[in-house]
């Protein structure tokens, strides 16, 4: 089903249900990837779902949206969970939930990294390849990388091996642990410990340590020593067992999807549906209120929204789960990014262009500084059909401090995002595609308070990062909430 027709029906249907609305099963807050996994699974258990997106089209960060032509990823580039084999293909799982399956375009290299010292690392989709190419950068370090990553794997089959529908959900890891006893308990042992820790275990070389560092800082926004050594190695090893793989059309397509399954199964979603509270009856989640008064109630409550988000503005201060101070005494706001989409001419670009890059240039003490590292995606790379002929799509980001972008007058807010893009775009001119100013045919830039607006993010933040060291994934809250029928997702 095409969205703009979904939005159209849902309009309709907006306006026959003022008032209030019972008889769900559950109600979604938000129509992220998160919540829509959470919508489907439900929905094709046969409960009714009730999913109620802000925005105009779902999909949050995973969304997309579409200017002159180009079709725009929102945020996700680098699809994980995408591949036809293993446990870990969670997406693929949750399409074909709703009997939904998407072309994709296996992506050869994860990422091309351009690091300080002109280090030019290539993450092949082929283990092996990409092992061979860092050993030869560090010859001397060899036997410490492959122990290292052989951790990684260790872990890895570990979850692989397990039918992985949740790490947060308690009873569901009980469950597991008497079917696969000695996968549990490598887990178990993994639990605890960070991958810059067991990275120190085999490797002294300062520059490779911090190429973990980069490894680790782009999928959490933190460095190795606070990127708990299951999530590392669930990508580390993925991006190689899976593989990174796009979907043609374009990221959105996968909420599309799971929207288009979703009402299949005789469930609904309603945009511009913006829940301001959730509706409290003893201690119970009983429902939701929206910005124009209509309330809607089930048995059950999901937020998609964020933990800040969702705590700090859809429950009220004395509705607050006790876990939650202790969350937020171990974890922060990551900060949000600033965005740069463009259309540029294809000339500009190598034909062997990397789909994705990751560029540090001078100084490693930089990589988790506001605009310090910078992150750019080229879909058009595998998928032509998001751009006019003869065009390609630059996804550039970088983060940034919705601080930074506070108390400005629209006028020099404006200007300074000029600035702020232009510096950004200027390094990658020096760094990797001359003569990239010359060839901008479409450019739109975002800043943290944009991702606020269209996101409905707490300050636009990327999601939870730890305030120092955590203890691996110890100090992970499980995804219900001390409220009666309240999850998160
Ligand atoms: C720039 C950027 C690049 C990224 N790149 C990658 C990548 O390459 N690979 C990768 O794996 N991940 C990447 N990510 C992360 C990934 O996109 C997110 O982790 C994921 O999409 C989050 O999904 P979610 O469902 O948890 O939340 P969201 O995508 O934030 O969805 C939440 C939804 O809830 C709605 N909502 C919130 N509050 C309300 C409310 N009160 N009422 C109604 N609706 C509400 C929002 O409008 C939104 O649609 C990137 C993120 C960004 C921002």
């Amino acid at each position: 089903m095409d969205v703009s027709k979904v939005v159209e029906k849902d309009d309709v249907a907006e306006g026959k249900n003022k008032g209030s609305h019972s008889g769900y099963d559950a109600i979604v807050i938000g129509s992220g990837i998160g919540g829509l996994v959470a919508a489907t699974q439900l929905a094709v258990k046969g409960a009714k779902v009730l999913v109620l997106e802000k925005y105009v089209i779902p999909g949050g960060s995973s969304g997309f949206y579409e200017r002159d032509g180009y079709t725009f990823d929102v945020g996700s580039s680098v699809m994980f969970g995408f591949s036809d084999k293993g446990n870990l293909n969670l997406i693929t799982q949750a399409l074909a939930a709703v009997g939904c399956k998407m072309e994709v375009i296996p992506d050869p290299t994860t990422v091309h990294f351009h690091l300080p010292n002109n280090l030019s690392v290539k993450v092949h989709r082929e283990y092996d390849d990409f092992i061979s190419e860092l050993t030869s950068k560090f010859p001397h370090e060899k036997e410490g990388i492959l122990k290292f990553y052989g951790e990684c794997w260790k872990i890895f089959n570990a979850l692989n091996s397990l039918e992985l529908k949740s790490l947060e959900e308690p009873i569901y890891l009980f469950g597991q642990f008497f079917k696969k006893p000695v996968e549990c308990l490598t887990l178990a042992y993994y639990l605890p410990q960070n991958a810059g820790t067991i990275a120190r275990n085999y490797i002294k070389d300062p520059e490779v340590l911090s190429f973990i560092d980069a490894e680790c800082f782009i999928v959490s926004t933190v460095n190795a020593l606070q990127t708990p050594m299951i999530n590392a190695s669930m990508v580390l090893c993925d991006r190689h067992f899976g593989g990174i793989n796009y979907p043609v059309g374009g990221v959105g397509g996968i909420a599309k999807s799971l929207t288009e399954g979703l009402v299949d199964q005789g469930s609904e979603i309603l945009y511009k549906a913006n829940v301001t509270s959730i509706i409290i009856d003893n201690g119970k989640a009983v429902g939701v209120r929206l910005s124009d008064g209509r309330e809607f109630f089930a048995k059950t409550v999901i937020s998609n929204a964020t933990r800040w988000d969702t705590f700090g503005k859809l429950l009220k201060k004395q509705d607050l789960p006790k876990e939650e101070e202790a969350f937020q005494k171990i974890y922060v706001k990551a900060p949000s990014f600033l965005s740069i989409h463009m259309g540029v001419k294809s000339e500009v670009l190598p034909p062997d262009t990397d789909c994705h890059h990751f560029v540090l240039e001078d100084d490693w003490k930089n990589l988790e500084e506001p605009y310090g590292s910078i992150f750019l995606s080229i879909p058009t790379m595998l998928d032509s059909s998001l751009a006019p002929k003869g065009r390609h799509i630059l996804h550039i980001f970088t983060t940034s401090s919705i601080e930074d972008w506070q108390g400005l007058s629209t006028k020099d807010y404006e200007i300074k995002k000029e600035l702020v893009a232009d510096k950004i775009i200027s390094r990658l001119e020096n760094k990797l595609f001359p003569g990239l100013k010359a060839s901008i045919e479409f450019k739109e830039v975002g800043t943290p308070k944009t991702h606020r607006r269209y996101l409905a993010r707490d300050s636009g933040t990327y999601g939870p990062m730890p305030r120092g060291v955590p203890k691996g994934l110890l100090g992970m809250p499980f995804n219900t909430t001390d409220l009666k029928r309240d999850h998160l997702c």
